[in-house]
C-alpha cells in the first residue's frame, strides 16, 4: 500500500489517498480538490470508498464533488459525527464547502473495502464520532493525535474526559505506526509515545 499525501485548503487539512495496485480509498477529503482528483483520474484509480475519521467541514467539505467527479463510492462516517458532515457548510467560521452525506457508519473493530483491511478505534475527543484508522503499519489519527499535539476539544462537539481516555487506548496500541495526521506532519506512534506531553504520562 502507498499513502499520497494531499494538503488541502486554508487549514492545511491533509487528505490521503491509499494506494493499493490500481485501487484506492481516500481518507478524508477537505474542499474540492482538483490535484486530488486528477490524481485518481489519471492514475485511473478504482475508487473503493471514503472513509472519514470525523465530521467537521474541513475533512469532508469535498466528498461529493470527489464522488461526482472520479464515481460514486460508499462514505463511511461514525455515525456519532454524521449530523457534522450532513451540516458542513454551517460551519463558523462560513468556510465555504459543500455538505457531505455519508452512506454507512463504522462498526466495531475490523472493516473491509476491497483488498483494504482496517481496524477502527472509536477515538471520541476532539469530536463524539472520531476514528483512528489502522491499515498495516499505518495509523490515520485525524485530529485525535498529531505530532507533538492533539486535536482541540473546546468545541461544542468535543469532551475533554472523552479525549483523555482516547489517548490511553491510544498509547495501549502495541507495536509501532507511522502516524497521518489531519493536520502537519507524519510521525511514528513510538516517538508520540515518548515525546508527546499528552501520551508520555
Ligand atoms: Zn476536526
Ligand atoms: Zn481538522
Amino acid at each position: 500500500m502507498i499513502v499520497h499525501t494531499f494538503q488541502q485548503g486554508l487549514l492545511s487539512t491533509n487528505c490521503y489517498v491509499l494506494q493499493h495496485q490500481n485501487t484506492c480509498v481516500v481518507v478524508d477529503v477537505a474542499f474540492v480538490s482538483q490535484e486530488l482528483e486528477n490524481f485518481i483520474l489519471q492514475n485511473n484509480l478504482q475508487l473503493q470508498a471514503v472513509l472519514l475519521t470525523h465530521g467537521h467541514f474541513d475533512h469532508c467539505g469535498g466528498v461529493e464533488h470527489l464522488l461526482q467527479t472520479v464515481g460514486k463510492a460508499d462514505v463511511f462516517v461514525h455515525v456519532e459525527d454524521v449530523e457534522l458532515c450532513k451540516t458542513a457548510q454551517q460551519n463558523p467560521w462560513g468556510v465555504p464547502c459543500q455538505n457531505c452525506f455519508p452512506t454507512k457508519t463504522y462498526g466495531q473493530g475490523r472493516l473491509c473495502v476491497g483488498s483494504f483491511e482496517f481496524e477502527v478505534l472509536h477515538t471520541p475527543g476532539h469530536t463524539h464520532g472520531s476514528v483512528v484508522l489502522l491499515c498495516q503499519d499505518k495509523m490515520f489519527a485525524g485530529d485525535t493525535l498529531f505530532c507533538g499535539s492533539i486535536g482541540r476539544t473546546d468545541f461544542a462537539e468535543s469532551n475533554k474526559t472523552a479525549m483523555k481516555n482516547s489517548l490511553q487506548k491510544i498509547k495501549q496500541i502495541q507495536g509501532d505506526y507511522t502516524v497521518f495526521c489531519g493536520h502537519g506532519p507524519a510521525t511514528l506512534l513510538s516517538i508520540e509515545k515518548e515525546t508527546n506531553v499528552f501520551l508520555c504520562h
